[in-house]
């Protein structure tokens, strides 16, 4: 049985098939759609996306793959020792292996006239793209709250249909924890050559409606009449179902680096899964859809008896309005020890940053120009010892840059 049927569910039920034909796999979901790529929602929201597009699967290769996929049902309880979800509708469903694959749930923009509000969006669920959408033709000015990456989606889907967006963040840049004050300016400066407002070190303190609008009071001074406001703050990992169980949780499920939980025969996978990462030799929760897809297919494995571990370095790529972000391995935003080596080309709009632990390269962020990422990727992976740190930026070749001293930060 598998809860969840994002990347993380889907391939590990397409994996499961593929390696055992006579296995029964039932696989249940609150949301009412077989897998659709989130990856694909900015592509639709900004209108370059057919909504058909954004569907990776269907109801006929569920039938035809034997898999029993339940939609709009919810796991309300499971019984590790009987080894029973209980499940609405359906009732009580029994499991040989169960995988937990359950992502997060957005976090709420909480302030004065939040709860309700109309023209006001998360941007997690296919349903809340269907409705920023309905929204755009209606819509000339729109406000963005959050410095993280479903914020900048959020901003440049809106400033791509043309609409005067305003893009609020807490911090003082982008990616505050992970990018230092050179990489904040990199994107800040992508962002205005795309027409966006920022405003830094400002949220929303209240909404009003007004006339079929929202009024946005920032806590800095901000205000502005909306016609559609997005957030992005942030997940929270849908575990509330196993706590006070067996399952150890933290921020999300706890695995070992099989992906196996504290409870036998129980997995967990995707956003929701907190493994081992062998790579950085620590716990960590990756959201993105590379992770969710490998995972998925690597537990696949392990639920039919094989136990191997998982080894993998977390990626994240995405576009950055007319440019590209990646970001690899560990950043300072979950080792906040780790040295970092910047380079800085502002004209150019080109960022690197490497993160190091000790003599070794951890992670990396690069913003604009993508060449020499693989090399990083693979020096990353390797854990090789690293004598002369600046000689990484070699394999990154970059003409015309400020190299900075090494800084702890
Ligand atoms: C707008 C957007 C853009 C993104 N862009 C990128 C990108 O550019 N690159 C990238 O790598 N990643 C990106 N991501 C992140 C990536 O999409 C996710 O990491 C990935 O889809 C997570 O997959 P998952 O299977 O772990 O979880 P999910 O896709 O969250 O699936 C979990 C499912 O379980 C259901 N569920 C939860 N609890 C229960 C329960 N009790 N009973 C039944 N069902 C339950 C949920 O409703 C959900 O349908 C983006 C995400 C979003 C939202």
């Amino acid at each position: 049985m598998i809860i969840g049927n994002g990347a993380a569910g889907t391939y590990c039920a397409e994996q499961l098939r593929k390696l055992d034909v006579a296995c029964e796999i039932v696989m249940i979901d609150d949301e009412p759609y077989t897998l659709y790529n989130r990856v694909s929602l900015p592509r639709y929201l900004r209108g370059v996306l057919l909504e058909q597009r954004v569907y990776v699967r269907d109801m006929e290769w569920h039938e035809k793959n034997r898999i029993d996929l339940r939609l709009e049902t919810t796991a309300r309880q499971v019984n590790f020792e009987e080894k029973v979800v209980h499940a609405d509708p359906g009732g009580d469903l029994r499991y040989d292996r169960l995988l937990i694959a359950t992502g997060g749930r957005p976090n709420p923009l909480r302030c004065p006239g939040a709860d309700g509000a109309p023209y006001l969006f998360n941007f997690q669920y296919f349903d809340e793209a269907k409705g920023m959408v309905a929204r755009i033709p209606e819509s000339k000015v729109a406000v963005v709250l959050g410095g993280s990456f479903i914020g900048y989606e959020l901003t440049e889907a809106f400033a791509h249909r043309g609409l005067e967006t305003h893009w609020l963040m807490r911090g003082p840049w982008f990616l505050r924890r992970a990018l230092d004050k050179d990489g904040g300016e990199v994107v800040s400066l992508l962002a205005k050559d795309a027409g966006v407002h920022l405003h830094y070190e400002e949220a929303i303190d209240k909404l009003e409606r007004s006339n079929g609008q929202l009024r946005v009071t920032g806590t800095a001074g901000f205000s502005a009449t909306a016609d559609l406001v997005g957030v992005g703050l942030g997940l929270t990992m849908n575990i509330d179902v196993f706590q006070g169980t067996a399952i150890e949780t933290n921020v999300g499920v706890r695995t070992n680096e099989f992906l196996e939980t504290t409870v036998a025969d129980v997995w967990a996978a995707g956003d929701v899964a907190e493994f081992y990462d062998v790579v950085s030799q620590r716990h960590h929760r990756m959201g993105t859809w590379d992770n969710s897809l490998n995972h998925g297919r690597h537990v696949a494995k392990n639920m039919l008896g094989a136990k191997e571990p998982y080894v993998e370095v977390p990626t994240y790529a995405s576009g950055m309005f007319n440019s590209n972000i990646s970001v690899m391995g560990v950043t300072t935003e979950e080792e906040p020890d780790a040295e970092a080596l910047v380079e800085v080309d502002y004209e150019g709009r080109n960022y690197k940053r490497l993160f190091f632990l000790g003599d070794k390269l951890v992670g990396a962020i690069l913003i604009g120009k993508m060449k020499g990422r693989k090399k990083v990727l693979e020096l990353i992976s390797s854990r090789a010892a690293i004598e002369d740190r600046q000689s990484v930026f070699g394999l990154l070749a970059m003409p015309e840059a400020v190299t900075k001293a090494a800084t702890p930060e």
